[in-house]
């Protein structure tokens, strides 16, 4: 048991959750709340941040699974800081795509672009065309990227040209501290131009939005969280090379079919009668062809049962002739109720009865209806409870909160 849930649950995970999972449950989150698509989130992007930042990095997870994010404050995890929100999401985005780790590639590089690109599991194993509309900043042709006429730039008198300022600030009495702050005049930049000398099309700003349409293709075969790059193609920054369009692929949850590595799985239901007697039944498959799968009469189809059919699943990614499985698993529904008079024909035609001796002194009981989810769902909500008493000194009560 871990002793608090709260970056479990800003992420929407259980505490016993996969790396994958937790990859999974970050990259949905992240990108629904950047700043790019939603200014107003900011704090939320930042807790998602450092959920992910605590729960992905295994010491520190231990740490907290033992001891809560006091135990981590307490310096665990050395200084107990966070990474930055937006170094963090650069990092989990453009892994693999030669990142120059950790904030400082920027310097060099314009900002990535990231969008997501939801698309059916039908789109993953056939493949398929995806035009995306994405806006992003570009030179700006006019100025060639100066902001202004040439020669009008000058050094910003603000900050002397540095592009910071340094602010002293008083927290708590006694204590100052030096803070060195990006220049509010110049953004940074530590340049300036008049007012009457800036660029008309771009503002002064070197850039302007433009809207791009982008064709993705979506290989057939490829997976949920899969990244498509477009190398270049994203904003670009004064002095800077262009950064990337990065396309993170989304699965939509399909109505059919569930995907578990190259292989399909399909829920289908049985009626008792086609349990026990045969049956003939259709698959619709996702590129459009049907399969008829049958069970002879007198063979028996159990509840929670497995079948496969080869060569039916997911196509391989880069080999996309190869396919996965197509995993049945079959669900029985059996009647809730019988009619009485029924049962002697029924008993007469399944296989008898194993007897059972009754001893004399035996005590009838009565049996309940039972719903173990249920009931694991009111003790954890119990469990939380009492640990939300506790953090406000009232006595916990899970010594006796059980019935
Ligand atoms: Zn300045
Ligand atoms: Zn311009």
């Amino acid at each position: 048991m871990v002793k608090e849930t709260k970056y479990y649950d800003i992420l929407g995970v259980k505490p016993n959750c996969t790396t994958d999972e937790l990859k999974k449950a970050y990259r949905k989150l992240a990108l629904k709340y950047h700043p790019d698509k939603n200014p107003n989130e900011g704090e939320k992007f930042k807790m998602i941040s450092q959920a992910y930042e605590v729960l992905s990095t295994p010491e520190k997870r231990q740490i907290y699974d033992e001891g809560g994010e006091q135990a981590l404050k307490e310096g665990g995890s050395g200084s107990g800081g966070f990474s930055s929100p937006m170094d963090i999401f650069d990092m989990f985005f453009s892994g693999g795509f030669g990142s120059r780790g950790g904030g400082r590639r920027r310097e060099r590089r314009g900002k990535n672009i990231v969008h997501s690109l939801g698309v059916s599991l039908e789109e993953l194993y056939n493949g398929c065309i995806r035009k995306l509309s994405v806006e992003k900043n570009v030179t700006c042709e006019k100025c060639e990227g100066r902001g202004g006429k040439k020669g009008s730039v000058q050094s910003c008198p603000t900050c002397g040209g540095n592009g910071v300022q340094i602010q002293v600030q008083q927290f708590t009495p006694g204590v100052i501290h030096q803070i060195q702050t990006v220049c509010s005049e110049c953004k940074g930049e530590g340049e300036r131009i008049k007012p009457q000398d800036r660029c008309k099309v771009c503002a002064g700003h070197k850039v302007v939005r433009e809207k791009k349409i982008l064709e993705v293709q979506v290989d057939k075969g490829m997976t949920d969280g899969q990244k498509i790059a477009f190398s270049g193609e994203g904003n670009h920054e004064p002095g800077l090379e262009p950064g990337d369009i990065i396309i993170v692929l989304e699965e939509k949850e399909h109505p059919v079919f569930r995907r578990s590595g190259s292989d399909l799985i399909l829920l289908m239901d049985l009626q008792l009668v086609e349990a026990l007697c045969g049956y003939q039944k259709v698959i619709h498959t996702l590129d459009g062809r049907d399969l008829v799968i049958t069970a002879i009469p007198g063979e028996v189809t159990r509840h929670k049962e497995l079948k496969c059919i080869l060569g039916e699943g997911m196509p391989q990614y880069k080999n996309p002739f190869e396919k996965g499985r197509l995993i049945i698993q079959f669900s029985v529904i059996f009647p809730t109720t019988l009619p009485p008079e029924l049962i002697p024909r029924l008993e007469a035609c399944l296989p008898p009865r194993t007897e059972q001796i009754i001893p004399d002194n035996a005590e009838e009981v009565t049996m309940y209806e039972m719903n173990p989810e249920e009931e694991a769902r009111k003790r954890s909500s119990q469990y939380r409870n009492a640990y939300d008493e506790d953090d406000q000194g009232v006595p916990s009560r899970v010594q006796c909160a059980t019935h």
